[in-house]
């Protein structure tokens, strides 16, 4: 397809407010009227264990068709937004963007599916401005070329869920945000396919944010309808003058797809670890939960901290050679402690059997053993028998794990953690028609 651009653009806020996708529907405003979308906006959320992200490594990717000079206007309005934006004061904030003609290289979604468990340098995200049909411009360092390309680069082919996402008045920013919190409880329950709204099991509304920054409410889910019918029901007491929906990787741990061993780990990846515990788990200053496991290459630290929660709990239980995977992102030694995996999501194949010894009983009269003395065997305290070589009873006492996925709750979960309830759900085959989503996002524009 001719005349068609994508374009990226990423590490424009800071905590002190703004927020990329926030940016870009002010981008969609601007530019709709011009031009066709290709797709909804794409959020796309790249290695959540870098150091350099704000929250949650978000970047957005657009992608439009229209007349060249059309493009050229979308551009503009692009950069500009970009420049004046972007919390460029923030030490951290680095803003990139990235325009790519036409096809996407293939060499720019394999960046991308790097970018999902990897570090990647700027230097080499900026080889990709050699091609012909990609352009690349940065801001201060310009880091955010990494995520725009990388956003680009992911055309959401595989599972892919919504979020829908509303905007508060710029007056409100950094307020508390005030909502009729039962209309979040009815909203829930009145949407099946939306997702993660409560933690139940911890009581938490979890669509409101509580930073600085725009978004008001943000609504997960597996549909474009469901997400809009919740959002419709729920009801804000304040103004809220934009939304957007965003087609995402969120909740589908597509950062989780490379597997390592132990001697190949390195600082801010995203790791799949099969290995053997080698400690019992104990807890550490803070109410961390540690332990170690080893393969054969080696020997790592493994770490549930204290917002974990209850997973801790059931990671404690771990006993010395159950067989694990571990999911996780990995922390640099540091003078307290050595390289650790702090484990995101775990997986249990294989359980040792808990052994108890108990004392035998007499066979003249029932009754339970004492032991004689150390070496003497065993005598009944009821009828004096003695048994001199009798051996304990070993008793097999249940574990109480089981083989199988364990999650920390959703207050603690990462935004691409696949929650339970989205189970063996892929939404992979469910594209919708471009007329369809020009006309969805048409509304979405006019609020
Ligand atoms: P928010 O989620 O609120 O939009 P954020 O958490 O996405 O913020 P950013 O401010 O975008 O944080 O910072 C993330 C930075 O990390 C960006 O500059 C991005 O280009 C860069 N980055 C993303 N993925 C990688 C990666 N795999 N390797 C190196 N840098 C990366």
């Amino acid at each position: 397809m001719k005349n068609v651009l994508h374009i990226g653009f990423d590490d424009t806020d800071s905590l002190k407010g703004s927020c990329t996708t926030h940016l870009a529907t002010l981008i969609i405003q601007e530019i709709f009227d011009q031009i066709t979308f290709l797709d909804f906006p794409n959020l796309i959320r790249l290695n959540p264990n870098i150091p350099y992200k704000t929250r949650g490594n978000g970047a957005v990717a657009l992608r439009i068709k229209g007349e060249e000079k059309d493009l050229e206007y979308c551009k503009e309005i692009v950069i500009n937004k970009v420049k004046n934006l972007s919390e460029v004061d923030d030490e951290n904030t680095n803003p990139g963007i990235a325009f790519v003609e036409n096809e996407v290289p293939k060499e720019i979604v394999a960046h991308s599916k790097r970018a999902m468990w990897d570090v990647i340098s700027i230097k080499e995200a900026e080889e990709f401005s050699s091609f012909s049909n990609v352009e690349v411009i940065k801001f201060k360092l310009g880091r955010g070329i990494i995520g725009a390309l990388g956003a680009i680069g992911n055309p959401l082919k595989d599972d892919f869920t919504y979020e829908h996402l509303s905007y508060r008045e710029p007056k409100n920013f950094g307020t508390k945000r005030l909502v009729d919190s039962e209309s979040i409880y009815f909203a829930d329950k009145e949407t099946p396919l939306t997702f993660n709204n409560i933690d139940y099991e911890y009581n938490s509304i979890m669509i409101l944010p509580r930073g600085a920054d725009p978004v008001f409410t943000g609504i997960r889910g597996e549909t474009v309808e469901a997400v809009r019918k919740a959002y419709s029901l729920i009801s804000p007491l304040e103004e809220l003058p934009m939304q957007m929906v965003f087609r995402t990787n969120q909740h589908t741990n597509q950062h989780f797809t490379k597997q390592f061993s132990i001697n190949e780990l390195k600082p801010y990846i995203s790791a799949i670890v099969d290995a053997d515990v080698t400690n019992k788990p104990h807890y550490i200053e803070g109410s961390h939960l540690i332990f170690s496991v080893e393969d054969s290459t080696g020997k790592i630290d493994c770490a549930a901290y204290e917002p974990t929660k209850r997973f801790r709990g059931q990671l404690s239980k771990l006993l010395i050679g159950d067989k694990i995977t571990v999911f996780g992102g990995i922390r640099p030694a540091e003078e307290k402690h050595q390289m650790t995996i702090n484990i995101e999501r775990l997986k249990i194949n294989e359980l040792v059997k808990k052994n108890k010894f108990e004392n035998p009983f007499c066979s003249n009269c029932q009754s339970r053993l004492k032991s004689a003395g150390k070496n003497k065997g065993y005598k009944c305290p009821k009828c004096s028998t003695k048994y001199r070589e009798l051996q304990p009873n070993e008793i097999e006492i249940p574990r109480e794990l089981t083989i199988g996925e364990y999650l920390p709750p959703m207050i603690a979960q990462r935004h691409l953690t696949k929650p339970k309830v989205r189970g063996n759900r892929d939404n992979s085959s469910t594209q919708k028609q471009i007329k369809e989503i020009n006309t969805i996002l048409a509304a979405l524009v006019e609020n």
